[in-house]
């Protein structure tokens, strides 16, 4: 249930939350925040703060960089104390905000707001998305000056007879510290790379999702701080190993019924279903720049360790970009195996939502579902079952974000410009260094 800005207020005065942190994320899906004292308290509610936004990426409109936040009253908590100095120091709380112009209205390249934009857009089709999401990190160790490293917490896995590992440790604290903030998790496990982990936390709709991922990166990496590791949710920090992904459940509710469930259609699918993954996989190029936005992401999504290498989806296998899962009736939903927990989620959800209703309005049918290991297919067997390849590398990603009109048109002019031209520089940026892998392989052989 959402607080009203009086019931904020008296909760703040009551004594001991000394901070308010007004929390907004940036293009690139950093998340930042202002932080205001409590003589101050009362003008942030009020979304009279104003802040500078010509030095946050992608923010850069020197014209108008006084922006405002306007503080989302349902997303307000008081953060945990994390240390005991911590705790002497009063206790922080914190409220995402939207951003707008000094005039009050949004700003265009405000994430928050781009999703916004998409979910009316589906509001108006009748239709609200529910995501939940699969969020995996990696737990490595610090060296003796405190910066983190890629030695893995826990070296045996599940072999270990160890009585409790560190990992195991941490991340029941992890889930404690989330449960305390509402989150209801459903589950919390080991992943198959040693060291690396999983946290679900239940599906709601898109907004408050991507508002949670947020809160739960910040969490992860708080706790592991605090138990002096480094929580990454770096795509591929080792390369011989399984890479992080975040698979996003994703359905559609229509009048209170699951809309993606038909009771007799195919595969217990209804058409909204059908043409939501032809949306899906027809834009599944253009959605890589934004679900998975690093030169790094691309090292995840090679064969062998349940990452698509394709845009195809199937009821079965773990290898197709989505997969279907057997539930039916009010559970009914499509997992997208795509993005990685390095994406921005508001900007994220908001071009898989484009996506999938693009597929809605041109009534896409996806070609049939692919049943096999598609590792294992031929280039041959590929293309005859029309499977496409997702972009091999951060660069081609850009580019076929910048073909895809209806990406760019439910991104929006600001966003799209500024994301491309960062990515880009990025890649060049990359493509320009030779790594060690190239020195070690030719250097001595050429
Ligand atoms: N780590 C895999 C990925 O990169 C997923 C593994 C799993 O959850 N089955 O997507
Ligand atoms: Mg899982
Ligand atoms: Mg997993
Ligand atoms: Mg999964």
């Amino acid at each position: 249930m959402s607080m009203t800005k009086s019931e904020i207020l008296a909760r703040l005065t009551s004594g001991d939350v000394r901070f308010l942190r007004l929390q907004f994320t940036d293009i690139l899906g950093f998340v930042k925040n202002v932080e205001v004292p409590a003589s101050q308290f009362e003008k942030a509610l009020a979304g009279e703060i104003m802040f500078d936004g010509s030095s946050i990426e992608g923010f850069t409109r020197i014209e108008e960089s006084d922006m405002l936040l306007k503080p989302d009253f349902s997303t307000f908590l008081v953060l945990p104390t994390f240390s005991e100095v911590e705790g002497q120091r009063g206790r922080v709380a914190r409220v995402i905000c939207d951003v707008a112009l000094p005039g009050g209205e949004p700003f265009e390249g405000d994430p928050r707001f781009v999703l916004r934009r998409q979910i009316e857009r589906a509001k108006q089709a009748g239709f609200e998305m529910f995501a939940g999401p699969e969020p995996e990190f990696f737990l490595f160790e610090r060296d003796a000056a405190g910066r983190p490293t890629t030695i893995t917490n826990d070296h045996a896995g599940y072999f270990d007879l160890a009585p409790i590992d560190r990992g195991e440790r941490l991340r029941r604290e992890i889930t404690n510290v989330l449960v305390g903030l509402g989150f209801e998790i459903e589950a919390a496990h080991h992943e198959v790379a040693p060291g690396q982990h999983e946290i679900d936390f239940r599906y709601t709709d898109a907004l408050r999702t991507a508002d949670n991922i947020c809160t739960f990166k910040f969490v992860v990496k708080r706790v592991a701080l605090e138990y002096g590791l480094h929580a990454s949710f770096m795509p591929k920090p080792v390369g011989r190993l399984a890479g992080s992904g975040m698979h996003v459940h994703l359905s559609l509710f229509k009048d209170g019924r699951n809309a993606f469930y038909e009771e007799g259609g195919e595969h217990g699918l209804s058409d909204v279903a059908m043409r939501f993954i032809g949306g899906l996989l027809e834009h599944a190029p253009g959605l890589c720049a934004i679900t998975n936005p690093l030169v790094n992401s691309y090292k995840r999504l090679v064969p062998g360790f349940e990452a698509p290498t394709t845009a195809a989806w199937s009821t079965s296998n773990r290898s197709a970009m989505i997969r279907v899962p057997a539930k039916r009736g009010v559970s009914t939903r499509a997992e997208l195996r795509l993005p990685d927990p390095a994406c921005n989620p508001y900007l994220a959800l908001a071009a898989m939502l484009a996506a999938g209703l693009h597929g809605i309005e041109e009534q896409t049918e996806p070609p049939p579902p692919i049943q096999r290991n598609i590792y294992k297919m031929t280039v041959r067997e590929r293309r005859a079952h029309r499977i496409r390849n997702l972009p091999a590398n951060l660069g081609e990603a850009v580019e076929e974000l910048e073909k895809d009109e209806v990406l760019r048109a439910a991104l929006g002019e600001h966003v799209v410009d500024h994301f491309i031209a960062a990515k880009r520089a990025e890649w060049n940026a990359y493509s320009a260094e030779v790594h060690p892998w190239e020195v070690e392989r030719y250097l001595g052989e050429v």
